[in-house]
């Protein structure tokens, strides 16, 4: 793995998302100081609703740049956060600011499709006391 590589590749995406940001704030400024028609507000509205969300995500993955950088530094780069283990070379290729193996992010999504699931069924909570408390532990056949 070229570490080197890595590091030029996350400097690079960070003065990139950097500039989309520099971007969307003078766009911001500019349309305060305009005067805009109705239809014209419209679009403008919605696109800035996009770019807003596009931020979000952008300031997440500068964050999460930031976090690969710092690893380089520590010479912990390229290690899973959850279960320690080497991140695959081609998935740090495809997302250099990664954090988790793939097995793990995996995990994770299936967690979270989990998580909002039982929310929905909040309701299954409620059963009453499993039968494993009346007796020994062993969980009837
Ligand atoms: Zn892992």
């Amino acid at each position: 793995m070229d570490i080197e590589k890595i590091r030029e590749d996350l400097l690079k995406k960070k003065a990139e998302i950097l500039e989309s940001l520099a971007n969307n704030n003078s766009e911001d400024l500019n349309e305060k100081s305009g005067v805009e028609d109705a239809a014209d507000v419209v679009t403008s509205e919605m696109s800035r609703e996009t770019l807003y969300k596009l931020s979000q995500a952008e300031r997440e993955t500068l964050f999460y740049i930031d976090i690969a950088l710092k690893k380089i530094e520590n010479g912990t780069y390229g290690v899973c956060e959850e279960c320690g283990a080497p991140i695959g070379e081609k998935r740090l290729e495809a997302i250099p600011w990664v954090r988790l193996c793939i097995d793990c992010s995996q995990n994770e999504e299936i967690q979270k499709s989990f998580s909002n699931k039982s929310d929905d069924m909040g309701f299954y909570h409620i059963i009453p006391g499993t039968i494993e408390d009346e007796d020994t532990g062993k969980i009837p056949e």
